[in-house]
């Protein structure tokens, strides 16, 4: 374990199972869809759920990354800046938006809409993590990798001051890290 990690909330093996289920979820739900579906992740956060998740859903899809930014350390703020949009239309595309966490709910409220305004077919959420409790938006993933408590968490692509994406489960800081 990383020696600034205190605690593993996830790990790596229960992400890869999870993703394996959310994979079967996706390929049912999508199963009679005549175009492929568009993953779309938000950069840098969704980068590794993104990939071990498009490795357990075997329906055609595409990719695409959307860089957007709403959050200043540990405290969310509150307009969303796009840094980097879609590559390509979606017009008529079924997506499915790829977070890492929700928390307030802001970052994928203010996504979708934004998605739905461009005349994507459908937008549906998946998060590997969901901290409910911490929601000011009503809104909820329609699939949730794992529930947690209202912590701060980082790996498996989130971070603290852009350090400890690459740990490759998840897990709550040392109180001396943020000091
Ligand atoms: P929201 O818009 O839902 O408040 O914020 C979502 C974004 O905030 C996430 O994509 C992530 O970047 C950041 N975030 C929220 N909670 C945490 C957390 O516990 N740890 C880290 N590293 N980032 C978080």
């Amino acid at each position: 374990m990383h020696p600034m990690i205190k605690k593993v909330l996830v790990s790596e093996e229960q992400i890869v199972q999870r993703c394996k289920e959310l994979g079967k979820q996706i390929d049912e739900e999508y199963k009679d869809n005549e175009c492929p579906i568009l993953l779309v992740a938000l950069l840098k956060g969704s980068v590794p759920f993104m990939a071990e998740l498009m490795k357990r859903i075997t329906i055609d899809v595409q990719i695409d990354f959307m860089d957007v930014s709403s959050y200043d350390g540990t405290e969310s703020i509150g307009d969303i800046k796009i840094n980097k949009d879609l590559d390509g239309s979606c017009k008529g595309i079924d997506i499915i938006l790829v977070e890492d966490i929700v928390d307030t709910g802001r970052t994928i409220h203010t996504v979708k809409e934004m998605l739905l305004n461009k005349k994507a077919n459908s937008v549906k959420i998946i998060a590997l993590l969901d901290k409910p409790s911490r929601r000011v938006v009503d809104i909820s993933a329609d699939y949730v990798g794992f529930e947690i408590e209202n912590e701060f968490v980082v790996g498996f692509g989130l971070d603290y001051d852009q350090n400890y994406r690459n740990l490759p489960y998840v897990g709550v800081l040392k109180e001396e890290c943020y000091k």
